[in-house]
């Protein structure tokens, strides 16, 4: 791996896009003999510095005093009299990278820094946008960190030396390529730290929720509880609602129907009852009057009256005639006669008369019976002469005198018997008429009565219809009034339901829906009643406290899980520390012995002799406060990494202090240290600006000697003033900087700048 080159646009003096290929020259074989040394030369003040402030700045560098500037934006080409400035200062720098050092899967590896004025700043690799902690971990990773040994100015290599135990240690480190390391040592440490205080964070979160929760756990036990009583209630409740609500819909279905029916036949019963009641009015009018009847019976009675009279007449008439017709009959006296001759020989005619009929009917007699006749007709004409024995001996007798009417009067009599008759005649002839007449009535009136009779029963019928009708609709008008009262108790019951239902559930009792099963409504109403009783024991609880409970739980076991996760993560990055640790210490006492025997050869080299070593020291207390508080001594002494001091002795001096060194001296340890490092881990590259300008002459061949001898495994970019170093130098390249303040790039190959310059000397010659 080598830096293939390196491309600066509006960074600092190079104000256009300035290319610089370090790509080193390959042997006759065609493969990489040396990675070589590229020499930047060019007068003071040219730009020389600014492509190592480009190297160092693209490789993350974020001191702005590193970088020579007070901020950040002064790397950014700031315009000159006679050039604006620019407004993006980009450095991108590319890596060969064949050995895979940078460890991406790429044959060539382009680093790149922008930075704008606005403030903005862009890292990429391989023009994919990166964080600065990407560039820096991968960088780490090859070895050719910002604090590695990749760029070192004369300032730097002297800084090792005046550097404390410590700020050494931390330098060896970066050679002995353990920043890795600590970089990752570091970053658990941070996490270390972030996760104790998550940790705390969430224990003390833990501590704060814990009785709380408890005491939301008891009520969402008792709302959960409440929860249930009043789902059970609710459920109860739309039960028997709405079984209720059904109950009055029928019912008040049903006697709507009925209702309607009622009213139908009470209605149907007026007019009917109208109609009788018309009909009996007329009807009984008619009875009141008589009518023709009662004429006909005037009539008749009229007539019987004149009959009446008639008869009378009649009846003086028949008396009349009989009186006459008595008058003129042989009146029948009975009178006391003397039993005298006359009378027995009449009598004795009489006896002998029917004793001459007596044998005339014995001569007759045909049969027994007769016979029986004849013996008590013999008797009686025996008793006739008994009782006349009786008379002579009483000498009178009682005896019916027939006396007869005399001529004259009789003539009188027959006359006036004529005209009683004639008078009985007319009269009965009237009579006969009258009675008629009567009887014409009479039928008349029978026919009326009859006529009547008819009336009377049809209205006494229609009355009596009248009358069920009149029970019947007062019976309906009773039953309708019921219904009404039952269907008002119903509408009633209805409106106190909705009410009830509208208080208790909130809800439109018409919502509620109901299977069609009857319900027992006792027991729903006791099993209500029963709910309510629970409900109101458990007490209202606020209906947030489930949900509170569930997120503070869910919340209690997160933070009980995540602080579980943090001490698992502790103990893991303790682990990782400690790894790391030991890594640290591991590597780098080896990098230590290494490098303390290379320093040792490198300044007997460099300086032709003397003497020098590298000791490991405990730091000052003073230098480690701070870092141990809380620790006894020892512990201290352990926890903190040993310091390193420097003892540099050159030939033949007696040199115990660093500080009593010249100035040269003082170079050239710190270059032999310097080598010794590079030489124990060898970076892919280095820019050394102007490390060599305080050596003399011979102190620069020495120099430029070694500089070679570990081009093979660094490739090195020396800006440089000094003409030994120049002649060890595979590439030149040459800045200048004309009237335009902009710095501009020369590039020339040692061999050929040599030729261009001999054939210019022949030329002035
Ligand atoms: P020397 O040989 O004396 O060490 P050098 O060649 O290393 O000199 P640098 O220090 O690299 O020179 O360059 C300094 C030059 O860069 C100065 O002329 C300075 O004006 C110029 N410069 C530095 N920063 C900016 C900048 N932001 N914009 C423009 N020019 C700048």
């Amino acid at each position: 791996m080598f830096l293939r080159r390196i491309e600066i646009a509006g960074f600092k003096s190079f104000a256009h896009r300035t290319v610089l290929d370090f790509s080193p020259k390959n042997n006759e074989q065609g493969s990489l003999a040396e990675k070589g040394i590229t020499a930047i030369v060019g007068p003071n003040g040219s730009g020389k510095s600014n492509v190592a402030d480009a190297i160092r700045w693209t490789l993350g560098e974020q001191s702005t005093k590193n970088l020579r500037g007070k901020k950040s934006e002064d790397v950014i080409f700031a315009g000159t009299a006679k050039k604006a400035k620019v407004g993006t200062a980009s450095v991108t720098l590319f890596f060969e990278n064949l050995d895979r050092r940078i460890p991406i899967e790429y044959e060539e590896v382009s680093i790149s820094r922008k930075l704008h004025r606005s403030g903005e700043s862009e890292f990429l690799i391989n023009g994919a946008k990166v964080r600065l902690l990407d560039i820096a971990d991968l960088l780490a990773k090859a070895g050719i960190g910002k604090d590695s040994y990749s760029v070192i100015t004369q300032g730097m290599s002297d800084a090792v030396l005046s550097a404390t135990p410590a700020e050494r240690r931390s330098m060896f480190e970066d050679a002995a390529g353990v920043k890795q390391y600590q970089l990752q040592k570091e970053r658990a440490l941070r996490k270390l730290a972030t996760t104790q205080d998550n940790l705390a964070q969430a224990d003390t979160l833990i501590n704060e929720i814990e009785p709380h929760l408890r005491i939301l756990k008891r009520q969402a036990e008792r709302a959960s509880q409440g929860k249930d009583v009043s789902e059970k209630l609710l459920s109860k409740q739309i039960e028997l609602y709405g079984y209720l609500w059904q109950t009055f819909q029928s019912e008040r279905g049903g006697l709507s129907d009925e209702r309607e029916r009622l009213a139908r036949d009470v209605g149907m019963l007026e007019r009917e009852t109208d109609t009788l009641r018309d009909e009996v009015a007329k009807l009984s009018g008619t009875l009141e009057e008589g009518g023709k009847g009662e004429e006909l019976l005037r009539e008749a009675n009229a007539l019987r009256e004149k009959l009446h009279v008639f008869e009378r007449e009649s009846a003086v008439l028949s008396g009349r005639i009989e009186v006459e017709e008595e008058k003129r009959k042989d009146r029948e006296e009975i009178r006391t006669i003397p039993v005298d001759l006359g009378y027995i020989r009449t009598t004795l005619e009489g006896v002998r008369a029917n004793q001459n009929t007596l044998v005339e009917r014995l001569g007759m007699v045909e049969k027994l019976e007769d016979i029986q006749d004849i013996r008590e007709f013999a008797r009686a004409i025996n008793q006739e002469l008994v009782d006349l024995d009786a008379k002579v001996e009483v000498g009178t007798v009682t005896e019916k005198v027939i006396i007869s009417l005399p001529e004259d009067e009789k003539r009188e009599s027959d006359a006036r018997l004529a005209a009683y008759r004639t008078e009985q005649l007319a009269l009965s002839q009237n009579m006969e008429a009258l009675r008629a007449e009567i009887t014409t009535k009479e039928e008349g009136i029978r026919a009326e009565r009859e006529k009547g009779r008819e009336s009377r029963e049809r209205y006494f019928h229609i009355e009596k219809d009248l009358r069920e009708k009149d029970r019947a609709l007062s019976a309906r008008k009773d039953a309708l009034n019921e219904v009404k009262i039952r269907l008002a108790r119903v509408e009633v019951r209805e409106e106190d339901l909705i009410n009830e239902v509208r208080e208790e559930l909130s809800m439109d009792v018409r919502d509620l829906s109901w299977d069609g099963n009857p319900r027992d409504k006792d027991a729903l109403t006791r099993d209500i009643a029963r709910l309510k009783g629970e409900a109101e024991r458990i007490g209202a609880i606020d209906p947030l406290v489930a949900e509170e409970y569930e997120e503070t739980n869910k919340r209690f076991e997160f933070l009980t899980h995540e602080s579980a996760d943090l001490r698992r993560a502790m103990v893991s990055l303790e682990e990782v520390i400690a790894e790391m640790d030991e890594r640290i210490e591991k590597e780098f006492s080896r990098a230590f012995t290494e490098i303390a025997a290379k320093f040792e050869h490198y300044f007997s080299l460099i300086f032709n002799g003397g003497k020098a070593e590298l000791v490991k020291t405990k730091p000052k207390m003073t230098e480690i406060k701070g870092e141990t508080e809380g620790l006894d001594i020892e512990e201290e002494e352990e926890s903190v990494a040993a310091g390193i001091d420097i003892h540099a002795c050159p030939p033949g001096k007696k040199i115990t202090n660093l500080s009593m060194l010249s100035g040269g001296e003082r170079s050239l340890t710190s270059l032999a240290l310097l080598f010794a490092i590079i030489s124990h881990n060898p970076p892919p590259f280095a820019v050394l600006d102007e490390v060599e300008a305080a050596l003399d002459e011979a102190n620069s061949k020495r120099f430029g000697k070694v500089l070679k001898e570990l081009a093979g495994e660094t490739q090195f970019i020396v800006i440089t003033h000094n003409r030994q170093t120049m002649r060890e130098a595979s590439l030149l390249y040459g800045v200048t900087m004309g009237e335009d303040g902009v710095s501009q790039i020369l590039s020339l190959h040692l061999e050929e700048a040599e030729k261009v310059r001999e054939e210019r000397k022949k030329k002035e010659a």
